[in-house]
């Protein structure tokens, strides 16, 4: 079987046709993994009793002549910051490395209740601090585009799978945009669905206001599938939302003649390289002329976006990793002498360079006397940056934009220069300090062949326009 063309229909189809088993497909899966997962590095940890004691559900049923659910048979993985209960599950870190959880994340669960298969967790980078995945604890995960280049981050493993046909689909998580500048990478579409519409239970926190889970897949109709097993309200997670969640699968072929699309100029200025320009702007182009009417708009205080944005993450972040400490679960420094040493050398080998240097400049902006100067002026401009989508909404229904500044870099070079990292981010952030949703799909390539990616935002809890659109967007590419 082709696994290269398989998607979320094909699978399931064939599972439920008995055209394959779903335990051969499964195989198929861990062999192609098994085969060429040692260059690329996108898992971490594979489950394969579980795949299997999941695939036997699914084919006794198909067996039975039952209808399979809607990703009955689907092999998929996850990045390794969703927990799977006995399966070991460690945010690309060394201080998770020996984590086994309890519990299965809703967003897991749900996938396994909507009968897909999970293969296993994937690599990103600690604690899903990067823009790379070279901060992974692990090993780094290499573009399969092209693997001197590296596939984005942090969610860059579920990008590589989908990328690599190593899953048919994958869950990522974006905080700052890791799931759509991995996505822009790898050239697979990645979706971060409106803040609250995805359980976070169990999802391992970086910074709470901002994390969001979402899906990778190779098409906008993938992607819409398993948003929609993946989202509503879940008690478990006081966050999400009691907001019914649309048929995104049947929005998608409504027409998008008439929808306003919105060009902001502050994200085609500086520092954006002009073939992904030109990718992004011929884009549009298409889209007006499948009648989108493309209007200018002005998102005023972007250029606040990155220090808000690294700000008010690091924040939450210093706060939430201060649960590792050695004493409940996770890695513990060996030979102590009192609890402060515990303490102290548990955090000082268990984390990373990059989490420590977040965990401090958290501390510091949280901290008495810098409070009001940094942490409380960030969460202003978090409200105004806000308000710049809520105005711009006013007068179109989406507005597009290049997921990244550039395609794929090559590994290390940016691994000593955190600045330069941080502004890779610089498309991505303001949409998870706004809650709103964004799709990055796939728009053409550099002359390298490097994918480019199409950045589609949207209204809060309004992702089946934006899937709308990105799917419209992906039907006339395939035309031309
Ligand atoms: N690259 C950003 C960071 O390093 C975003 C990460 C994310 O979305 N998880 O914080």
């Amino acid at each position: 079987m082709d696994l290269s063309t398989l998607n979320v229909d094909t699978a399931r189809e064939a599972v439920q046709l008995r055209k394959t088993t779903a335990m051969a497909l499964v195989e198929s899966f861990y062999e192609k993994i098994q085969k060429e997962d040692g260059l690329i590095g996108a898992y971490l940890t594979l489950c394969k009793e579980r795949a299997m004691a999941q695939a036997d559900r699914m084919d006794r049923m198909a067996a039975e002549g039952k209808t399979l659910p809607p990703l009955g048979g689907v092999p998929v993985a996850v990045k390794d910051v969703m927990c799977t209960a006995e399966v070991r599950t460690t945010a690309g870190s060394k201080v998770l490395g020996n984590f086994i959880p309890p519990y299965d994340s809703t967003a897991v669960a749900r996938l396994e209740a909507a009968g897909a298969i999970v293969l296993g967790k994937l690599n990103c980078d600690e604690f899903a601090m990067g823009s790379s995945n070279e901060n992974s604890a692990f090993h780094p995960v290499r573009n399969p585009r092209d693997p001197s280049r590296v596939p984005g981050g942090s969610s860059g493993g579920s990008a590589a799978a989908v990328a690599a046909d190593m899953a048919v689909v994958t869950l990522g998580s974006d905080t700052g945009g890791s799931i759509r500048q991995p996505a822009s990478f790898c050239g697979v579409v990645g979706m971060m669905p409106t803040y609250g519409r995805v359980s976070r239970y169990g999802l391992i926190a970086f910074a709470s206001s901002l994390d969001h889970i979402g899906p990778f897949a190779r098409n906008v109709k993938d992607a819409a599938t398993v948003l929609r097993t993946i989202a509503g309200r879940d008690p478990m997670d006081a966050t999400s939302a009691d907001i019914p969640v649309p048929d995104y699968v049947a929005e998608l072929d409504k027409p998008v003649r008439g929808l306003r699309v919105g060009m902001a100029k502050e994200y085609f200025g500086d520092g954006l390289d002009t073939e992904v320009r030109s990718a992004v702007e011929a884009a549009i182009q298409k889209l007006a002329q499948v009648g989108c009417e493309v209007i200018p708009v002005s998102l005023p205080h972007t250029e606040y976006a990155i220090p808000t944005y690294y700000i008010v993450a690091t924040a939450e972040a210093s706060s939430n990793l201060a649960r590792y400490d050695g004493v409940r679960y996770g890695y513990r420094a060996k030979n102590l002498r009192t609890l402060s040493d515990m303490y102290r050398r548990t955090r000082d080998e268990g984390f990373g360079a990059e989490v420590k240097r977040r965990i401090m400049l958290g501390t510091y902006v949280l901290s008495a006397g810098y409070y009001d100067a940094y942490y409380l002026k960030a969460q202003k401009v978090r409200t105004l940056l806000t308000r710049d989508f809520e105005e711009a909404f006013q007068k179109v229904d989406a507005i597009v934009t290049p997921t990244s500044p550039t395609a794929a870099f090559k590994l290390g070079e940016k691994a000593n220069d955190p600045l330069a990292m941080y502004l890779a981010d610089i498309y991505t952030v303001t949409a998870d300090l706004a809650g709103i949703p964004g799709i990055s799909v796939p728009c053409g390539e550099t002359r390298e062949k490097l994918p480019i990616g199409l950045q589609i935002l949207g209204r809060h809890f309004d992702e089946a326009t934006v899937l709308r659109l990105a799917h419209a967007h992906q039907q006339s590419a395939r035309a031309a």
